[in-house]
């Protein structure tokens, strides 16, 4: 076994993998029939304080196939980062000083939120430059277009003092990731924990 990074020594040990896995775990609860993303919300001191998976808002409907359809499904989505604040909010939790783990790097909208309801770091999976969609077959149309607004997304973190920061660490189970594979992107062999 290789040494663990620095990082995983002095912030993470083994929470960050915990909270990494989970945030994938939770993306399979997600109601968007293409893209399945999970975020999960924890306090400095590892208390899960919220989940969000990507989904229409409270009482939408989400049986209607047209509202599943581009650009229909961009008005009715909420993203699994903002659906995390959004539920803290909805019981009353603060997400201010927390910490978010998600797969993906936050759109625009997403850090807005991110950043307006004080989380100080996002600790994401997939690097930033290659957006959305890695690696898939599924969104290989909207992996440009991704990373570009991904750019003004870390425009903002970096304007607001809002950490981010790519995931080191591995995922504690594969097969959760396995049955996210059909709509995010395979992992490389090694990176899952036998
Ligand atoms: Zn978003």
């Amino acid at each position: 076994m290789s040494d663990p990074t620095p990082i995983e020594n002095e912030f993470f040990g083994s929470w960050s993998e915990f909270f990494m896995t989970m945030a994938f775990f939770v993306g399979m609860k997600s109601k968007d029939r293409l893209t399945k993303v999970g975020a999960v919300i924890v306090s400095p001191n590892h208390q899960v304080v919220s989940v969000g998976y990507c989904g229409f808002p409270r009482g939408i409907n989400d049986d209607i196939d047209q509202r599943h359809t581009r650009p229909s499904k961009y008005f009715y989505t909420l993203h699994a980062e903002r659906n995390s604040v959004y539920n803290a909010l909805y019981v009353g939790a603060s997400v201010k000083g927390c910490w978010m783990y998600t797969p993906w790097y936050p759109c625009p909208v997403c850090a807005q939120t991110i950043i307006q309801s004080g989380i100080s770091r996002v600790i994401h999976y997939y690097d930033r430059e290659n957006g959305m969609g890695q690696e898939t077959n599924v969104n290989v149309d909207l992996r440009e277009p991704w990373a570009k607004l991904a750019l003004e997304s870390d425009q903002m973190f970096c304007e607001s003092g809002v950490m981010t920061e790519k995931f080191h660490g591995k995922l504690y189970r594969d097969p959760i990731i396995q049955v996210c594979n059909g709509v995010l992107s395979p992992l490389p062999e090694e990176e899952a924990r036998p």
